[in-house]
């Protein structure tokens, strides 16, 4: 069995920057995602695709209400949306990239799965709940 001095659960970015600073402390350092990607909610569907998006937008707007007043004559201006999602899940992509670029550069052990805290129940005899593992094997850190 590997022992860690630390593991996170959940790679958002509560998860990811405890796991860095743990990692830049010299502590052995896991994190465990249960998502294929790193990055959690913010990185994956939350601000960074949001943003993205929100930057497509303000181009589309700029062209049709502001530009003309610059000068600037834009005709039949048009959205592709599919383009505009592909530029936003290539920002998330790179993104994500990055942050397991920075796991592998503070030495922090990346696991897929889902992450249980498991009570020993000789310390809580009360306590009979169990572990419960979805598909993947359970492996103890
Ligand atoms: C549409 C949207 C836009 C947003 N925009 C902004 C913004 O502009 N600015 C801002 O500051 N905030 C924004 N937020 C909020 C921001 O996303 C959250 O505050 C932030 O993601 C919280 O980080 P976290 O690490 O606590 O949790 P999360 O990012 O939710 O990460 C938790 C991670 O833990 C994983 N996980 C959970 N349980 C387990 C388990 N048992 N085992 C393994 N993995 C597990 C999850 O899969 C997830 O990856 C936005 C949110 C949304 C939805």
């Amino acid at each position: 069995m590997e022992k860690f001095d630390i593991v996170i659960i959940g790679s958002g970015p509560g998860g990811y920057i405890a796991a860095i600073r743990a990692g830049q402390l010299g502590l052995k350092t896991a994190i465990v995602e249960k998502d294929k990607e790193l990055g959690g909610t913010c990185l994956n569907v939350g601000c960074i695709p949001s943003k993205a998006l929100l930057t497509s937008s303000d181009h589309v707007m700029f062209a049709r209400k502001e530009a003309a007043k610059h000068g600037i004559v834009i005709d039949n201006v048009q959205v592709d949306l599919p383009k505009m999602q592909q530029r936003k899940d290539k920002v998330v992509r790179t993104m994500n990239s990055g942050v397991r670029a920075l796991m592998k550069t503070n030495k922090v052990t990346t696991f897929e799965g889902i992450g249980t805290i498991i009570l020993r129940l000789e310390k809580f005899p009360l306590n009979r709940r169990k572990a419960r593992h979805r598909k993947s094997k359970p492996k103890t850190l």
